[in-house]
């Protein structure tokens, strides 16, 4: 236990050390989980209360101003677009205005655009708007969260970005005025429960939250209720944005004491046994074949072949 500590979603003194080291760097790093809402997060956060993209994924490349990205992360990036309308077309949900945040390269916003939406982004890194601007025609505006026009979107989407984002309640309280009424945000980020995470590659630096179900919706509760989940692998979840916002609940006992009980299990035998983990050296040379043939392809192309094989002949 730690005396030294205040958890961002329930405010309790009470913590455990989960990780202290930067998976990549092996950098010390100071990971705890509050053991009285399980959520698991770095701490201290980092003083900026601002949005944290910018500097944990993009900084690099910003020296450069432009933004290449290889051929077979276009097409993952393609896949992964995929899979995400079709989530959302499962739900129900296909037409509409969409503004993906952290829209990275584009992508998503393309292939959504293409698949019924009336799509655009926003992506604070000007090498990767101007990438998504040029190579895909579509709008994605250098620009972050908290600059959406109130009731501009029907739907909110945003993969792989709240975990880097220091005030996570105070983003998504952007996103609910940006949202009209009765509208959708749709969330993707690590699942810090799942079972198929390498114990080797899961605390970074740049990551300052890990969320679980009953974390992440209890950090969106205030403005949006659960509509739909997938936990397996990535955490999935569709969100509607309330009339009002209202106070937040937390995570019940159970699910707390499941989210300390699974963090105890995480372990080499768990992720090669219930993880699958001895299947991913496999996948990933299976993978490469497929991606060895998109060398010289452009983008756009890219992803209108893949758009083109799912929709079917
Ligand atoms: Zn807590």
């Amino acid at each position: 236990m730690s005396s030294d500590f205040e958890c961002y979603l329930c405010a309790g003194r009470e913590g455990r050390r989960v990780a202290d080291t930067d998976a990549k760097t092996r950098e010390p790093l100071r990971v705890m989980q509050c053991t009285g809402c399980g959520l698991v997060q770095q701490y201290p956060l980092p003083e900026s209360r601002e949005l944290h993209v910018y500097y944990s994924h993009h900084y690099r490349l910003d020296y450069k101003r432009v933004h290449k990205p290889r051929p077979k992360h276009v097409h993952r990036a393609g896949v992964a677009a995929l899979d995400r309308v079709g989530f959302l077309a499962r739900e129900g949900i296909r037409s509409g205005r969409l503004t993906d945040v952290g829209a990275g390269g584009g992508e998503f916003v393309f292939v959504a655009s293409q698949c019924g939406f009336d799509a655009s982004g926003v992506e604070p890194n000007l090498g990767y708007s101007a990438f998504a601007r040029d190579a895909y025609d579509v709008e994605v505006s250098t620009a972050e969260v908290g600059s959406l026009e109130p009731g501009s979107a029907d739907v909110v989407t945003m993969f792989h970005v709240l975990e880097h984002i220091a005030d996570p309640r105070a983003a998504l309280r952007s996103i609910w005025s940006a949202l009209a009424p009765g509208g959708h945000l749709f969330i993707e980020v690590p699942n810090i429960l799942a079972a198929d995470a390498s114990p080797h590659n899961i605390y970074f630096k740049a990551h300052l939250f890990y969320f679980s179900a009953p974390t992440l919706a209890a950090v969106a509760d205030a403005c949006f209720e659960r509509v739909a989940v997938q936990d397996h692998g990535n955490l999935l979840m569709l969100l509607r944005r309330r009339d009002a916002p209202l106070e937040p609940r937390l995570p019940e006992a159970s699910e707390v004491a499941r989210a300390l009980r699974r963090l105890d299990e995480k372990g080499w035998t768990e992720y090669l046994m219930r993880g699958q983990g001895w299947r991913k050296p496999i996948a990933r040379w299976q993978r490469h074949r497929v991606e060895a043939r998109f060398e010289e392809v452009p983008p756009r192309q890219i992803l209108s072949e893949l758009i083109g094989e799912r929709n079917g002949p």
